[in-house]
């Protein structure tokens, strides 16, 4: 059991609602269930596998999940990295271990469920790729149609590839992000599509899973947790996740909510930094991670609040930055990421660099999304194969052996 509840003016809403911001006042929804009610079920969860589902009690899905058993992602120790910045214990949670190779599949297993709850037939979301890549394979499974509208020539094109090749109608908008998903909002509103981007609130419960599972994996509550920032979701996710565990009882710290901007795409970092009420969007976002690059972010202010209620900080690194550490993670540590998710880590390292956090704290990166989903920004960073004759003179003196 749940309510809808506007996270500004606090009024409260029926589970049957269909709306996506408060009909008063116009702020983001948030999920609350009466966690009075609700056993703390700490024993029971360590008995399923881990995955979404294993915290179906904190969830608020009520028909059988639409599934293609997401999440239970490995925590990796990154060994090399954290021992270079002088961090014992530095570990990547590898979202790109996800069915479509990022953590969109934590919100969209929640989401288009909801969307088969609530009676609703066809599911839409602009997206800057992976999300639209996450709603064209859950709509396959729950056999209704998807919409999926992308910002022209700005997606990576694995992501383009897994929206088309699993049946989604893709429609590329000459325009951004920001201006794609304004228009699919609004056809949502006026054609009865169900809207699946991180607006959705029940996206969001999918993904707070990442930090329950973090925690069950390390058996303790990291002291810090990094995220790359584009539309905020994910880091207000995690945050909302963690607070239910507290009022349960099942944890008794919050870890400091740290979120990662590109330096061309960062209205969050700057509200960080100058102590802004609400983040100021930005018009022309600009990066090579093209996952975070977003102007406006939806979840703004959810995000502020996680990362001030919880002592967190937020930062920016530079494309160049993001690409080194993207290398970094795939030759130091044989983690393939795309280049948003190595933002979480180039993140850290910067932070690290500026004395801005410590080295003795126990850090979870959340590394987004998969290398394959953007592989032509991996092959412009490598020199290409080395072409010889077949034979095997020829190898051997390409190799210098
Ligand atoms: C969606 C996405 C992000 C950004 O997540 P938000 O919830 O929008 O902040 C970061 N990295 C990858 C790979 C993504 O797909
Ligand atoms: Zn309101």
């Amino acid at each position: 059991m749940y309510d809808l509840v506007c996270v500004d003016c606090h009024a409260r809403f029926d589970q049957t609602d269909i709306i996506y911001t408060c009909p008063r006042c116009g702020h983001l929804l948030t999920v609350e269930y009466d966690l009075a009610s609700i056993e703390p079920p700490g024993a029971v969860w360590q008995q399923r596998p881990l995955s979404v589902w294993r915290y179906r009690e904190l969830l608020p899905v009520e028909v059988p999940p639409v599934t293609l058993r997401e999440g239970g992602t490995p925590l990796y120790h990154l060994e090399t990295i954290g021992e270079e910045l002088g961090i014992r214990s530095l570990y990547a949670k590898h979202e790109g271990m996800n069915p479509s190779g990022s953590f969109k599949d934590r919100g969209m297993t929640v989401g288009v469920s909801m969307a088969l709850q609530l009676g609703r037939r066809i599911v839409a979301c602009a997206s800057t790729g992976n999300t639209s890549a996450s709603l064209a394979m859950y709509a396959a499974k729950a056999k209704i149609p998807a919409v999926v509208l992308l910002p022209a020539g700005k997606v990576a094109v694995g992501k383009v590839a897994q929206a088309l090749m699993h049946g989604a109608r893709v429609i590329s908008i000459r325009g951004n992000f920001d201006q794609a998903l304004a228009m699919v909002h609004e056809l949502c509103l006026t054609h009865g599509l169900y809207l699946l981007n991180s607006v959705n609130p029940f996206r969001l419960e999918g993904q707070k899973t990442i930090g329950f599972e973090a925690i069950d994996q390390l058996s303790r509550v990291p002291d810090r947790f990094v995220l790359p920032v584009g539309n905020a979701g994910n880091i207000s996710a995690v945050y909302k996740g963690l607070i239910e565990l507290k009022t349960l009882g099942m944890v008794d710290s919050l870890p400091m909510m740290t979120g990662i901007q590109a330096a061309g795409s960062a209205p969050v970092v700057r509200a960080i930094q100058e102590g802004l009420p609400a983040v100021v969007p930005e018009k022309n976002p600009e990066t090579v991670a093209t996952a975070i690059r977003i102007g406006a972010p939806v979840n703004a202010e959810k995000a502020l609040t996680a990362i001030r209620a919880t002592g967190g900080t937020a930062t920016a690194v530079s494309d160049d930055e993001i690409l080194a550490m993207q290398r970094a993670l795939a030759r130091k540590e044989g983690i393939g990421v795309e280049p948003a998710s190595a933002a979480s880590v180039a993140g850290v390292k910067r932070l690290i660099e500026e004395g801005a956090i410590d080295r003795d704290e126990c850090i979870v990166c959340v590394v987004t999304g998969h290398l394959l989903k953007d592989p032509d920004t991996v092959i412009r960073q490598c020199e290409p194969p080395t072409e010889i004759d077949a034979d095997i003179a020829s190898l051997v003196s390409a190799l210098g052996l």
